[in-house]
């Protein structure tokens, strides 16, 4: 990192090392305001990166200095997701825990007279600040006011005497300053409405500007670690510290990260939710970490994509179909296969006794003995995926075809189409007849398939209730851009971003895996860290709105599942680069 502390006091730094012992302090600090995104995920793996990479400390620190935006229930979201990513906070704090501090430091900025009470309008302060409509920038009336007649306003405002609006406190800088970080910022405003953590304890609330670097200050954060907008605030941030001579932290600012073909704003996003375009604020389409999860996302993905980026100054603007690649390559090394069958057809092999059944062993991951085997039956009535057979004569279709033959993924023996039953009042194909062809010599087969055998004995298939596969929610890269979509976002949504398959069947493996997570899991309801592969598919999660019922009892008496009561499954990303955009 560049630069050290910028000119500080000896004994403020003495101090500080001796709160610190010389250790690298960071700090994440989201506002409890809504649910983290993947631009979050920057900032959350650059300050516990870095304090671990120095062997120093990282907090998780609530910024939760807006009442009328905040809720209890973001700020639990954000533990649960910070956790998820797999990072520790040595400590959660918050910086309403340090509204007494705060508001104490206030007086004594008042006592110095670098601050003062207003009672200016938004429009006045614009007014004020000048412009080429609005001529030369310029104080207030109330600038110059008294230092005592300051104070016994500002408790005024303290004590609930003013309505929001009517009075303001500001910060007496520097009006000939070129940067608007320096013309007068608001440290505290009135507002009314109850706070989540301190209730209607206060209804005056310090700013960010005024906050942010106070607390950083008192938590001896020695990184202040943000965003590149907040550059030109790294002046103010160190104003605030030298007029009040605390502490004062370094500042440094990194490029925010954005992706395409998304939007990232709180706003916006509960504006999809009303609409009925996505399902939920954490519907798999969008990208806000929750909605990453739950589109079964490993967080090992998220990290490996955010350590590529690396650090830069300058922002970035990702293709989603970047961050799928590292979703696909983590998967493609941990995640068992599966077989699974959509929209499926009933093969018979005809040349199978009646009623044959025998168990076959397979490979949990060809070519990775690591990884296990699993043993499930092969029937002499399998059921195959629609999309393997097609009965019009195609040179380019290798699968399974009237006359023409395929293999069968994890079985020796090819089968070749002999048949093809529809139902006589539709014409649909229901059934297909086939033959083993166990004979030597036949040849080898080019193409293989995946298939589900039919015992009830075994209580295969599985069938499951949802198969929800997704693609991007907009249509443009930039549905935020106005030359794109000049419409506006709302505009730009993808009406086929979402295909539900209700006619799917996987094989009984799914138990074993169901099985593991139910040893593994903590909490019990993290139902998408139940990840695999369907072979020639994609890779798969069960989503929350799956209901496992008695599952969890793996030792109970009857088969497991006979009391399982839904199973919807989430493609988090298809085995090839699928997308539209
Ligand atoms: P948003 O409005 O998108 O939620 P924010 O800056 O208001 O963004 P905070 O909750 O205040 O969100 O952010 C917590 C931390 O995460 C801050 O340090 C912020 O700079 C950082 N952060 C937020 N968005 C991004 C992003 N897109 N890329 C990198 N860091 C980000
Ligand atoms: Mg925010
Ligand atoms: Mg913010």
């Amino acid at each position: 990192l560049p630069g050290t502390n910028p000119q500080i006091k000896p004994e403020l730094m003495e101090e500080h090392l001796r709160a610190t012992g010389g250790k690298y302090v960071t700090r994440f600090p989201p506002e409890p305001n809504g649910f983290l995104h993947i631009g979050h995920a920057k900032a959350i793996n650059i300050n516990f990166g870095l304090a671990k990479a120095h062997d120093g400390i990282c907090y998780l620190r609530f910024d939760d200095t807006n009442p009328e935006t905040e809720k209890e229930s973001f700020a639990e979201s954000i533990i649960e997701t910070v956790k998820w990513l797999g990072f520790t906070p040595a400590e959660i704090t918050y910086s309403s825990s340090y509204f007494p501090r705060l508001y104490e430091l206030a007086i004594e900025l008042i006592k110095l007279d670098k601050a003062y009470v207003c009672h200016c309008t938004a429009e006045e302060i614009q007014m004020h600040r000048g412009g080429p409509e609005r001529g030369p920038r310029s104080a207030c009336v109330h600038r110059d006011r008294p230092i005592s007649e300051s104070i016994e306003l500002f408790e005024k405002m303290k004590n609930g005497g003013f309505e929001e609006g009517e009075a303001i406190l500001r910060m007496k800088m520097d009006l000939e300053n070129g940067n608007p970080q320096f013309w007068d910022l608001v440290a505290y405003r009135v507002l009314k409405t109850p706070h989540h953590r301190t209730g209607t304890e206060w209804c005056i609330y310090p700013t960010y500007d005024y906050t942010h670097c106070l607390v950083d200050s008192f938590e001896n954060i020695t990184h202040s670690l943000c965003t590149s907008e907040f550059a030109q605030s790294r002046a103010s941030y160190y104003w605030l510290c030298d007029a009040l001579e605390v502490y004062k932290p370094v500042q440094w600012e990194s490029g925010r990260l954005n992706v395409q073909g998304t939007v990232l704003s709180k706003r916006k996003i509960a504006e999809l939710v009303r609409r009925g375009h996505v399902m939920d604020l954490d519907d798999p389409r969008l990208y806000t970490l929750p909605a990453i999860r739950r589109r079964g996302v490993p967080p090992e993905a998220v990290n490996n994509f955010i350590h590529n980026l690396g650090v830069t100054k300058a922002d970035t603007v990702i293709e989603i179909a970047r961050l799928d690649s590292y979703i696909r390559d983590y998967l493609n090394n941990t995640a068992l296969r599966l077989m699974g069958v959509m929209n499926p057809i009933k093969v018979t092999l005809e040349n199978l006794p009646e009623g044959f059944e025998m168990s076959v062993t397979v490979a949990n991951k060809p070519r990775d003995p690591s990884m296990g085997e699993r043993t499930i039956p092969f029937t002499r009535e399998i059921w195959i995926d629609g999309s393997d057979f097609k009965e019009i004569e195609d040179k380019n279709f290798y699968r399974l075809a009237p006359g023409r033959s395929v293999g069968l993924l994890n079985v020796l023996c090819p089968i070749t189409c002999t048949n093809v039953i529809k139902d006589p009042n539709t014409g649909r194909v229901v059934e297909l007849k086939a033959r083993y062809e166990d004979g030597e010599g036949f040849p080898r087969p080019t193409t293989y398939i995946q298939w589900v055998a039919e015992s009830p004995k075994h209580g295969s298939p599985v069938r499951v209730d949802e198969v929800r596969l997704f693609d991007n929610l907009f249509r443009h890269k930039n549905p935020l851009s106005i030359s794109e979509v000049p419409e506006g976002y709302l505009s730009d949504i993808n009406e086929d971003s979402m295909k539900v398959e209700r006619n799917v069947f996987v094989e009984i493996g799914i138990w074993d895996l169901m099985d593991r997570w139910a040893k593994a899991s903590v909490s019990g309801t993290d139902y998408e860290a139940i990840r695999f592969q369907l072979t020639r598919i994609g890779y798969f999660c069960l989503d929350r709105d799956s209901d496992l019922g008695e599952f969890r009892d793996p030792t109970g008496n009857g088969p497991l599942q006979e009391t399982t009561k839904k199973i919807v499954l989430n493609r988090t990303v298809g085995l090839s680069v699928s997308r539209t955009l």
